[in-house]
């Protein structure tokens, strides 16, 4: 049977990856990516030789149809996202649902490794018997009850925001739940990674706007 890996990759660091992430990619016929040209950065570095093909949020039903045409052909794929485990906030697990409901003769299996929502669970210090992942904060329709919410959640909160929107969503902590702990993780594993721990306000005044860039995940409890 054909097999399917979900392959983990870094989320920074080149050498945040696996001994079995770097063998199956050197072993399958075909690495499905978000975006191959930056993929292509991990696959150099190690030297990994393999034909890349595209899988991203605009891909067309015909794509996956083109995949599973792979799959029942005997091939066997990896597929990679620009960051982290694919399918956590990122269009893998689109793909992973349709293979399911295709009901194709396929292996899926997991290749496990980083991910940024458990990186930063890791180091906050909050309970970790219990959390939510919210994915990425609403840009604008929902963002009021996004925070609402949170202020009324008893376990440990984790979501991914944009930079531009970092200072806007410390504001809204303020106004929410200026009561609760945050972490502000930012650039994990990365050359300029910060974390910034507080209150809101005490963090927002940790904060420059020249920080606000970057990739962030914040953890509240
Ligand atoms: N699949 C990825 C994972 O497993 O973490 C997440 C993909 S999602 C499209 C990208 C978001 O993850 C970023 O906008 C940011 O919120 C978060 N993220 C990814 N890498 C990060 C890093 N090194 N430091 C902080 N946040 C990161």
């Amino acid at each position: 049977m054909p097999n399917i890996y979900i392959v983990a990759t870094p989320i920074g660091n080149l050498e945040d990856i696996t001994l079995r992430a770097l063998r199956i990619l050197k072993e399958v016929d075909v690495v499905l990516c978000e975006d191959t040209r930056h993929t292509k950065r991990l696959l150099d570095k190690y030297e990994i030789k393999v034909e890349t093909m595209s899988y991203h949020q605009h891909s067309k039903i015909a794509k996956i149809d083109k995949i599973v045409e792979l799959l029942e052909s005997g091939k066997h794929l990896a597929l990679v996202s620009d960051a982290g485990t694919p399918g956590i906030s990122d269009p893998g697990n689109m793909l992973v649902k349709h293979l399911v409901e295709k009901i194709i003769d396929v292996n899926i299996v997991p290749i496990p490794g980083p991910s940024a929502v458990i990186s930063a669970l890791s180091i906050s210090g909050f309970p970790t018997d219990s959390f939510v992942f919210l994915g990425f904060a609403p840009h604008k329709k929902g963002r009021q009850t996004f925070f609402k919410n949170i202020a009324e959640e008893k376990r440990t909160v984790i979501f991914y925001e944009s930079p531009h929107r970092i200072l806007k969503a410390l504001g809204s902590m303020q106004e929410f739940f200026p009561e609760k702990n945050i972490v502000v993780c930012r650039e994990l594993t990365k050359i300029y990674e910060t974390v910034y721990r507080g209150k809101p306000d005490e963090v927002a005044k940790k904060i420059t706007p020249e920080q606000v860039k970057g990739e962030f995940v914040l953890v509240i409890f």
